[in-house]
C-alpha cells in the first residue's frame, strides 16, 4: 500500500474542516496551540515510518498518557485493579462528577478523569514519590527515546485551572477511593499530563499494543497477551469519553484522545498511528485528527472489523 500517497490525500481532504472545532481554554495554556496545525504518523511493526505535517513537533499528550498508567496499573495489580476503577464506557463527558456520585466514587473506566486518577493513586501507592518519573520511564521504555520530558509551564496552567479534577479526587477521597495524599496525586496526574511528544514517537509508543503486548524491535515483553487485549479493548469502547461509540463507528480502531490535540491509534498486528491537530469537537477529541483516521481506514480498509 502507498501509504505517502494516502498520508497526502488524507492531509488535502482535511483542509475544509480547519474552519471547525475549538481550541481547549480550560487550560490557559493549551489556547496557545497553533490552530493550523496538523501531523500524522504511521509506524509499522517492522520499523517502516511514514509521516506527513509537522511530524516533529511537541504536544502535550495530556489523556493519551492515561493508556501508560493503566498499563502500568494493570501490570502491578492484575484483577484487582478492577475493585477501584470499572471497565464499562461512560457515555459522560471526561469530567463528570455526576456519574461518580451515583457510583460511589468508582469510576467507569480508567480512561475518563476519574478512573485516571484513580490508577496514577494506585501507582503512587507502589512508587511513592517517585511515581512521576516511574511513569516518564516507562513511557520513554516504550517510545525507545530517554529524551522524552514534560513542560512545567503547562503543568502549572492545569494545576492553577483544574478545578474539576480537583472536585473528582475530593469526591473519590471521600469514598476512601484514594489511598495517598489528594495534592500529590493530583500533582502527579497533571504531570502526566504535561508531557510532551510528537506524532512519531506516539505512534512508535503504540507499537506494543498492537503486537501482543510484546516490543516488536527488542522483543521484550511490557505486558502479557491477556492484558494487551483488554487494554486495546478498553480504548476501542472508552478511549474517546461519550464519543467513543461514534469514534469506533468511524474509524474501528482502538484509540485514545487528549485535549491536546493528539489522537493514538492501534491497527493490531501492523502498525501504530498517532495524528495531531489541536482544535477539539464538543466532546474533547481532536475534531481534523478524528476525521483523518476516519479518512486512514477507509482509504486502506485497515480497520479491525
Ligand atoms: N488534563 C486533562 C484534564 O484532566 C486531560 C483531559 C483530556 O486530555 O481529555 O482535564
Amino acid at each position: 500500500m502507498d501509504f505517502n500517497n494516502i498520508l497526502k490525500e488524507i492531509q488535502d481532504e482535511i483542509q475544509k474542516y480547519f474552519t471547525r472545532g475549538k481550541l481547549p481554554d480550560y487550560i490557559p495554556m493549551l489556547a496557545q496551540a497553533d490552530e493550523n496545525d496538523f501531523a500524522m504518523s504511521l509506524i509499522t511493526l517492522d520499523g517502516e515510518e511514514f509521516n506527513i505535517g509537522c511530524s516533529d513537533k511537541k504536544f502535550s499528550i495530556q489523556s493519551i498518557s492515561k493508556v501508560y498508567t493503566f498499563t502500568l496499573a494493570l501490570e502491578h495489580y492484575s484483577k484487582q485493579l478492577y475493585t477501584r476503577v470499572g471497565h464499562e464506557p461512560s457515555g459522560d463527558p471526561f469530567n463528570s462528577l455526576v456519574q461518580l456520585e451515583y457510583e460511589s466514587g468508582i469510576p467507569r473506566n480508567p480512561f475518563i478523569n476519574a478512573g485516571a486518577i484513580v490508577t496514577t493513586d494506585c501507582l503512587s501507592s507502589i512508587y511513592g514519590e517517585n511515581a512521576f518519573n516511574e511513569i516518564l520511564n516507562f513511557i520513554r521504555k516504550v517510545s525507545n527515546d530517554t529524551t522524552i520530558a514534560n513542560d512545567e509551564e503547562i503543568f502549572t496552567s492545569e494545576l492553577g485551572h483544574g478545578f474539576r479534577n480537583f472536585a473528582l479526587i475530593n469526591l473519590m477521597k471521600s469514598y476512601s477511593n484514594i489511598k495517598n495524599p489528594v495534592d500529590d496525586v493530583i500533582q502527579t496526574y497533571f504531570k502526566q499530563c504535561s508531557i510532551m511528544m510528537n506524532t512519531k514517537q506516539l505512534a512508535k509508543s503504540m507499537l506494543f499494543l498492537a503486537n501482543h503486548g510484546k516490543d516488536p524491535f527488542s522483543k521484550s515483553t511490557i505486558i502479557n497477551v491477556s492484558k494487551a487485549k483488554r487494554i486495546n479493548s478498553l480504548m476501542l469502547t472508552c478511549g474517546h469519553y461519550d464519543a467513543s461509540g461514534d469514534f469506533a463507528y468511524r474509524v474501528g480502531l482502538p484509540g485514545k484522545s487528549g485535549v491536546g490535540g493528539g489522537i493514538v491509534a492501534v491497527v493490531p498486528k501492523k502498525m501504530g498511528i498517532c495524528v495531531y491537530s489541536p482544535k477539539l469537537n464538543k466532546h474533547g477529541n481532536s475534531l481534523i485528527g478524528t476525521k483523518a483516521l476516519e479518512l486512514f481506514t477507509t482509504k486502506t480498509g485497515l480497520s479491525i472489523f
